[in-house]
């Protein structure tokens, strides 16, 4: 079980999150969906540090820290257990597609080449890149780094995986494939909370919906509930536009 409780952040007094707190269960797919701007990035940035919040704590499983008083050994232990998929990849480029998924797994987890490496194969095979293994990012399309940055977060076995608008830089004809690999991962039981614009997709993937506007979760369901009978009156706005 994960808990987020009370996170806030502004940004030179313009309040971007307002106080949001989310229950996680394990295998959970949630899907955080709202307009530019709403604090989408930012949510997902705090959790894992790469923002710091105003206030807020977070409790994964046994692990519970307040994001204003965090240690550096807690900030290492949170991403540790946490794993974000960027929009832009973010690979190192003078790295393989396989040393890629294998620097965390030795530099964080101190894991020996060897097993490294095997898992790093495992991986690259479950988003079908086994034959791009030791190619460098720049010989790689967008859907293919896309997939190598999926598996680089999936193989530290993460018990919270974040992704921000992950097929959002793509040439739409390699959206697909990149999809395809999230799919995956929730359907083996990977823990998520994905941030995207591709409402057939969210609607197929997530176990539940937010919708986000201005810092707050104003809407909150499955996807059923939120798309097909929203509440609120901004959440029937927003999917007039988006759907
Ligand atoms: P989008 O759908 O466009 O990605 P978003 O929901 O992810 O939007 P955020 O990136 O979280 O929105 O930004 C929320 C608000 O916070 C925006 O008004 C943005 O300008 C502001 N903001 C985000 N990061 C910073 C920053 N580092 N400094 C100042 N303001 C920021
Ligand atoms: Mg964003």
């Amino acid at each position: 079980m994960i808990k987020i409780r009370n996170l806030t952040k502004a940004f030179s007094g313009n309040i971007v999150l307002d106080g949001i707190s989310l229950d996680i269960n394990s295998g959970d797919v949630i899907a955080i969906i709202g307009a530019s701007g709403a604090g989408k990035s930012t949510f997902l940035r705090s959790i894992d540090y790469l923002e710091k919040a105003d206030s807020g704590q977070i409790e994964i499983n046994d692990f519970k820290v307040d994001f204003t008083k965090i240690s550096n050994q807690e900030v290492l232990e949170l991403r540790r257990k946490t794993a974000m998929v960027f929009q832009q990849f973010n690979l190192f480029e003078r790295k393989t597609a396989i040393q890629n998924v294998m620097e965390g797994l030795t530099v964080v987890k101190k894991l020996s080449k060897e097993e490294a490496s095997k898992i790093a194969e495992q991986e690259l095979k479950k988003v079908g890149l086994s034959d791009r293994m030791d190619y460098y990012p720049k010989f790689l399309s967008g859907g293919q780094k896309q997939r190598v940055g999926i598996a680089r977060a999936l193989a530290m076995k993460p018990e919270l995986l974040l992704l921000d608008e992950p097929t959002s830089a793509l040439d739409p004809e390699l959206v697909g494939e990149v999809q395809e690999s999230i799919l995956r991962a929730a359907r083996d039981g990977q823990t998520m909370l994905l941030v995207s614009h591709e409402m057939d997709f969210v609607y197929n993937v997530a176990t539940k919906i937010l919708f986000l506007e201005k810092g707050k979760i104003i809407e909150q369901g499955t996807p059923d509930e939120v798309f097909n009978h929203p509440k609120n009156p901004r959440t029937k706005e927003f999917l007039n536009r988006h759907v």
